[in-house]
């Protein structure tokens, strides 16, 4: 670490840095593929494009500070009133917003382990506690620890489902039964990051649950499903006045005209449909994957976003090498398990070539 040479808050020592995943390196003989980070490995579509495109005629002005179109849409599109609806650079900003407006030193933000690294980062930067919950044994959150841990000093809650890195997705059952445990003035963050990749029974619905419990928020993100993860645009939906205080905490002027263009050409009825598509080929991607690894003799969740996490313990090293060697990088959790993202199909392919062999291995 470097000696500051100007006075600096001390807690930053504890901050975490983001461990962003991986670009692999350039090979001669085969295509590498990135499967660190989550992301939709389809081209933006044509008309996002466009928008883009016509965006960048203006980007010599500031963009509408406010994103009231986008927000205007937002609130149609999820029924529920333009004061309910917080744009924000990512809804990694929304995170961070979240933990300033709710905490402070002295107050615990409260979240699953492992979950989504932002989460100790952000509470981290607000001076706050966290309060990490083991995962059960089953990759899913201890809804019950997690309740016995709410106190006086709890802040904020995040609930991450699917939850990054372990794929598994809560229930809407559980999510409300959890609502309803705790303290009603309790800011509880459903953060579906990766809801519309969500296929099983009773799925977590958190836009129903926004307008149903005020304490409880929901952040989604264009990153993933709608393909925009470069541009940095992802939303909350929450009650006015939680809303309202994430707009005082926002970095003006945040989310570019570029962003706001191409979510509001995403949202379009037909350009939406071609995103829902991709994602539907994605889960099939994503399940021959999960039934690949289960074949080689992995025990694997149930998969519920747009990557497959297995636990491979202190194999977690030789799965990367192995990986890495193939020209895939993962993203890799030592000690613990490694995260692989759906990606191109002749890398999916890879990936379950891969998975066979380190499973003979065994
Ligand atoms: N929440 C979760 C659970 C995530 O995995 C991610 C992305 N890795 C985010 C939020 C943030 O995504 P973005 O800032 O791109 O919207």
């Amino acid at each position: 670490m470097t000696e500051p040479i100007v006075k600096l808050r001390p807690e930053l020592n504890d901050i975490p840095a983001y461990r962003a995943g991986q670009r692999p390196a350039p090979r001669t003989d085969i295509t590498p593929y990135k499967v660190s980070s989550n992301e939709n490995p389809y081209e933006p579509l044509p008309e996002v494009l466009a928008a883009v495109r016509d965006a960048a005629a203006e980007i010599h002005r500031y963009p509408d500070i406010s994103n009231s179109e986008l927000v205007d849409r937002l609130a149609e599109r999820h029924g529920v009133d333009a004061d309910q609806v917080v744009v924000g650079t990512g809804s990694v900003a929304i995170c961070e917003d979240l933990a300033k407006i709710s905490a402070g030193p002295g107050d615990e933000i409260l979240y699953a382990w492992r979950a989504f690294e932002s989460y100790p980062i952000v509470t981290r930067i607000a001076g706050a506690t966290p309060i990490q919950i083991p995962l059960r044994a089953n990759e899913t959150h201890d809804l019950e620890a997690m309740i016995a841990a709410v106190n006086e000093r709890t802040r904020l809650v995040f609930l991450c489902t699917p939850n990054n890195p372990t794929g598994t997705a809560l229930t809407n059952t559980e999510v409300r039964s959890f609502l309803d445990a705790v303290p009603s003035d309790l800011a509880v963050v459903v953060d579906e990051a990766y809801a519309e990749f969500v296929r099983m029974p009773d799925p977590v619905d958190g836009i129903a649950i926004a307008r149903d419990y005020p304490n409880a928020i929901v952040s989604r993100t264009f990153s993933k499903a709608y393909g925009l993860a470069g541009l940095r645009v992802g939303f909350a939906i929450a009650h006015p006045s939680v809303a309202e205080a994430l707009r005082k905490v926002a970095t003006p002027f945040g989310v570019s005209n570029l962003a706001q263009a191409a979510a509001l050409a995403a949202l379009t009825p037909n350009v939406e449909a071609a995103a829902q598509a991709r994602v539907d080929a994605l889960i099939g991607e994503r399940d021959r994957v999960v039934a690949a690894a289960r074949a080689a003799g992995f025990t694997v969740a149930d998969q519920q976003a747009n990557f497959v996490w297995i636990r491979t313990l202190e194999r977690t090293a030789e799965f990367t090498e192995t990986f890495t060697a193939a020209a895939l990088t993962l993203r890799p959790f030592p000690g613990e398990g490694v995260r692989i993202s759906i990606a191109e199909t002749e890398a999916n392919d890879r990936t379950i070539d891969l998975l066979g062999r380190l499973g003979a291995q065994e």
